[in-house]
């Protein structure tokens, strides 16, 4: 196997690559090539160079037979051909069985390519109570990219790419813009020709399929599953259904939830509300009515006998609200919120009417003497009290303080109280 006697040469080099001792085991090696191999790894700036040098040190010094050839007679020798033919290390692969092809590529053609993480594409889902009371799908026609099934994400015939001359491979292009007489700006773009990606194909040599951009376009239908007790923000997420690219991993398609007010129910968590207007007949003397629920069936409401509902009343029904999702057998409950409306005025006889069924009035204790000491008033109609308050409060605010600035000028000056 050895044709000439081989001179000794440097024997040393490959273990200072790697920072072990000549005396170290398999294991430090492994770890000292890992720690080393990250940190020089081009995709997160290390020098290619070193990078290279690693993996050709580690590629000999893990090989016992060359180790011992190396130790012996030094990288001549292995250049020579003694270790089994010359060794074409590509830096990438070693990396690679140490970490696996998701990091730093697996050499050859995609070396040096990370994989990226494709973005999430989200839509709003609008959706009724209904829905989310009955449970539903959705079918949802959508557009997106995958990759070409021609050329298998490559853009070209022949699999091979090369170069973008726009910006010499690196996807960015660097424009200066002259501001002044003595000013620059530097400005770092993704470049246009290539879209950022570095590279460029041969206009013969394109993809007929997709013309070179790697990707098409394909209508995908998606049934969304809104399920019973869905809220509203809710997400459903389609994972890997996003736009395709090459050399990236697919991000999600997210649906979010958006539940539209309804004319009749309103929703609180798994509860429902319901609004209810009686007559002061109804609320006094009873009433029964037919609740349309929001899966259609008919729920007869009634009061019980003898009983009166006074205005702003809640009463609750259980098991008639939403369902919970993943758990639709269970229900919140169903609150119904009654009105009363009162009729706006009534004829004597009318009064002469009510009185004989309703309790009675209290007993005056005004006696004809003491009313007339009294002082007649007029009352009129206040329609919305908090608005009435608040203008009150501003007028006053306003007179305090300009009474403030009207007191005698000797007299000591007393701090308002309302303020
Ligand atoms: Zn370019
Ligand atoms: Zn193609």
């Amino acid at each position: 196997m050895f044709g000439r006697a081989p001179k000794k040469s440097d024997n040393t080099k490959y273990y200072e690559i790697l920072g072990v001792p000549k005396s170290a085991s398999q294991d430090d090696l492994k770890k000292a090539y890992r720690k080393a191999a990250i940190k020089n790894h081009p995709d997160k700036g290390g020098d290619p160079e070193k990078f290279k040098e690693l993996a050709q040190a580690y590629e000999v010094l893990s090989d016992p037979e060359k180790r011992e050839i190396y130790d012996q007679y030094g990288e001549d020798a292995l250049k020579e051909g003694m270790g089994g033919g010359g060794s074409h290390v590509d830096p990438f692969d070693i990396f690679s069985s140490f970490f696996g092809p998701s990091f730093g590529g697996g050499g050859g053609s995609s070396r040096g390519r990370r994989q990226r993480r494709g973005e999430d594409v989200i839509h709003p889902l609008k959706v009724s109570l209904e829905d989310v009371y009955n449970g539903t799908s959705k079918k949802l026609s959508l557009s997106r990219n995958v990759i070409c099934s021609k050329c298998k994400g490559k853009g070209s015939k022949s699999g091979a790419s090369m170069r973008c001359p726009g910006c010499q491979g690196s996807g960015m292009k660097v424009t200066i813009r002259q501001l002044g007489p003595s000013m620059i700006q530097q400005m770092q773009q993704p470049c246009n020709e290539c879209k950022g990606t570095g590279e460029s194909i041969n206009e013969k040599d394109r993809c007929p399929g997709c013309k070179g951009d790697k990707v098409t376009q394909e209508k995908k239908v998606l049934e969304v599953h809104v399920e019973k007790g869905m809220q509203h923000n809710q997400k459903i997420t389609f994972p890997g259904e996003a736009d395709e690219a090459p050399d990236t991993v697919t991000g999600d398609i997210v649906f979010v939830l958006q539940q539209k007010d309804h004319a009749k129910f309103k929703r609180k968590g798994d509860d429902l509300f319901y609004e209810h207007t009686l007559s002061l007949t109804q609320a006094l003397c009873g009433f029964q009515f037919a609740l349309t629920h929001l899966d259609n069936r008919q729920l007869l409401i009634k009061s019980n006998p003898s009983e009166v509902v006074k205005p702003d009343q809640f009463k609750a029904i259980n098991d008639e609200g939403m369902p919970m999702y993943q758990r639709p057998f269970m229900k919140g409950k169903l609150y119904i919120h009654f009105t009363v409306e009162f009729p706006d005025s009534l004829a004597p006889e009318q009064c002469k009417a009510l009185e004989a069924v309703l309790p009675p009035r209290p007993a005056s204790q005004l006696t004809d003497m003491e009313i007339d000491e009294c002082e007649e008033t007029t009352m009129h109609d206040v329609n919305n009290i908090e608005e009435e308050m608040r203008r009150k409060q501003a007028q006053a605010a306003q007179e305090a303080y300009e009474e403030d600035d009207e007191m005698p000028g000797g007299a000591q000056r007393v701090q308002c109280a309302q303020q």
